[in-house]
């Protein structure tokens, strides 16, 4: 990827703009956002002809586990808590090379930012390096997560930014840092292409966008939407929407209720945090269940029980004769990692990781959303830590 990377990107005409970064050197700390795959491109060409090591979940590399090593990957399951991850960072940074890290913990569902937690500024403060961000834009109109076929447009934009010098992250404080880190890493795919006046003529620009808007703005009908080529439509009572090449939906009859898809994500977190403030939030559901203990491959756990509610995810099963139980508090989970149509193989799914372990948790109801139970598990933190 070292060696491609810069031939890939400079052919999609990539524009990277650096920020700051006048005399900065490694060792330091890079946090980036994360839409696909394309972003460590983006990044190998940024930091030329410096080398980096990256925090990686070990489902990227299922039975590649030399790949893994001889990127100088740091293996970590997702929105876990593990301190062996700080003694690899202090080794790559004494190395004098880039730690890179995507605090999101996740790809992005709709080209926004998602959930960041202060815990990210307060790592980067206890190393005493600069701290460095790369905020790339478009990738996700490129790579929906919804639908990750590669799209050909040009020029897409990053900006590599030193947010805070060495001397600047010692005297900041966790939180003064944070702020920056927020407000670097600040993102939204749609309106930058709106603003760029870049058009996405592929026919199937709307195609695979239902995983994400579940819930019908028109007849508040959750779990009943499809799409295929531009169209967007609700089965339930009818309503289509087309995207045009701005990435702007349309109503063919009627009130646009939202013509940015981010606006109607966020409408719908607003529903699902109403059922959290008001205690109902319960979903439940039979599911087929895959393990990852190590990066051998998948163990297959037969089927099993979810249970999402105010408390957390429960999941229940038997495998090999043995009943077992894996418990998620709510309380102590601020995201969880979802997938759409996994691997092609059994459909949309939900991770759920402890710190030796990984399921992969595919319901099997006919109805649900795994973008519900992410909005949910994110909502549930924030009131049960009283955020809201
Ligand atoms: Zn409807």
């Amino acid at each position: 990827m070292k060696i491609i990377a810069p031939l890939t990107t400079k052919k999609q005409g990539q524009i990277i703009n650096k920020v700051n970064m006048e005399g900065i050197k490694p060792p330091y700390i890079l946090m980036g956002n994360h839409n696909s795959y394309y972003d460590l491109m983006v990044l190998e060409r940024a930091i030329l002809p410096n080398r980096c090591n990256y925090v990686v979940a070990i489902d990227g590399f299922i039975k590649r586990e030399w790949l893994l090593r001889s990127i100088g990957g740091i293996c970590k399951r997702k929105f876990t808590n593990d301190v062996n991850l700080l003694r690899h960072i202090k080794t790559v940074l004494k190395n004098g090379d880039i730690m890179v890290i995507y605090p999101e913990a996740r790809y992005s569902l709709c080209g926004t930012k998602a959930i960041i937690p202060e815990s990210n500024a307060a790592l980067a403060k206890m190393f005493k390096v600069p701290l460095v961000t790369l905020t790339t834009h478009g990738d996700h109109i490129v790579e929906p997560f919804y639908n990750p076929k590669r799209r050909k447009i040009k020029g897409l934009e990053a900006t590599l930014k030193c947010i805070a010098t060495k001397e600047e992250v010692e005297k900041l404080s966790v939180k003064e840092l944070d702020v920056r880190l927020q407000e670097a890493l600040e993102y939204d795919d749609y309106k930058w292409l709106r603003e760029s006046g870049i058009l996405l003529k592929d026919k199937n620009r709307a195609k695979g966008l239902h995983k994400v808007l579940y819930q019908c703005p028109h007849c508040l009908t959750e779990y009943e939407m499809s799409s295929d080529g531009i169209q967007l439509k609700c089965n339930h009572c009818g309503k289509t929407y087309e995207m045009d090449e701005h990435g702007v939906l349309h109503a063919l009859e009627g009130e646009t209720e939202f013509p940015y898809v981010p606006d109607w994500y966020e409408w719908e977190r607003n529903n699902v945090k109403k059922e959290v403030l008001e205690n109902r939030y319960h979903f439940e559901c039979p599911v087929r269940v895959d393990a990852l203990p190590n990066a051998k491959g998948y163990i297959d756990l037969g089927m099993g029980k979810l249970v999402h509610d105010m408390n957390g995810f429960k999941l229940t099963g038997r495998y090999k004769d043995e009943d077992y139980e894996v418990i998620l508090l709510a309380k102590d989970h601020y995201s969880v990692h979802i997938e759409y149509e996994y691997l092609g193989k059994f459909g949309d799914c939900v991770d759920l990781n402890t710190l030796n372990d990984t399921f992969y948790v595919y319901p099997k109801c006919e109805k649900f959303s795994v973008t519900k139970m992410s909005l949910a598990c994110e909502e549930l933190y924030k009131y049960l830590n009283n955020k809201i």
